[in-house]
């Protein structure tokens, strides 16, 4: 007879994330659940100065208190002429009650000034997978784009308005949800710990 799957605790109340990281990682060989299934209330504060310090002290936090193995990510914009901003303070960086709106029209003030457009930019995205204390890993992915100054497109989130693929043509918020989840920065990263997830999976069965 087959076993359950085991348990990996995605580290994360968003709703829209944990299905979107549930459809991205449906491969996994594990039966993912969030921390309000798992009755874990504390909140983790994003204290670090990188993507994989923030995306490990979610995973570690989180481990400790399920007792269970658990994968956080943290994701940004990184803008080349601004020196890798806003990265860790994408979601912040117009202040904290700021609209997806604000943030685009921040980060266009804030080009504008620098130089001429269209600027060079990566969407970045860290997991952390934290199998307990001592055992944690973590899968990148990137996508590579520019910024431009006029937001086109209604899908998406986030910057996606101003982030143009030039090889399509297209910004992140005219393509589609497959289209994105494609060529994301987090299916890319998602993609890489399927894999590593399956290896673990094997390697315990
Ligand atoms: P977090 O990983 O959920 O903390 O996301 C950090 C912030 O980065 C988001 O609030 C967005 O501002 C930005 N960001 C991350 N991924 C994307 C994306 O796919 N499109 C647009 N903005 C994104």
């Amino acid at each position: 007879m087959a076993s359950d799957p085991p348990i990996l605790v995605l580290a994360t109340r968003n709703a829209g994330k944990l299905r979107e990281l549930s459809e991205l990682m449906a491969g996994a060989a594990f039966r993912l659940v969030s921390l309000d299934d798992v009755g874990v209330e504390q909140e983790v504060e994003e204290t670090g100065d990188t993507f994989e310090g923030n995306a490990s002290l979610k995973a570690m936090t989180y481990a400790r208190l399920t007792g269970l193995p658990t994968l956080a990510d943290d994701s940004g914009l990184e803008v080349d002429a601004l020196g890798g901003e806003p990265g860790i303070r994408s979601s912040r960086y117009a202040g904290e009650d700021a609209t997806d709106a604000d943030r685009v029209a921040f980060l266009l003030a804030k080009l504008q000034n620098e130089s001429k457009g269209p600027w060079p930019a990566r969407f970045r995205c860290v997991i952390a997978i934290a199998w307990g204390a001592e055992d944690l890993e973590y899968h990148s992915g990137d996508c590579e784009g520019v910024i431009i100054d006029e937001p086109r497109g209604l899908s998406g989130f986030g910057y996606d308005p101003v982030f143009l693929l030039p090889g399509l043509g297209m910004t992140m918020a005219e393509l589609s949800t497959d289209q994105k989840n494609r060529i994301s920065h987090r299916s890319r990263a998602a993609g890489k710990a399927v894999e590593a997830l399956k290896k673990r999976a094997a390697e315990s069965a």
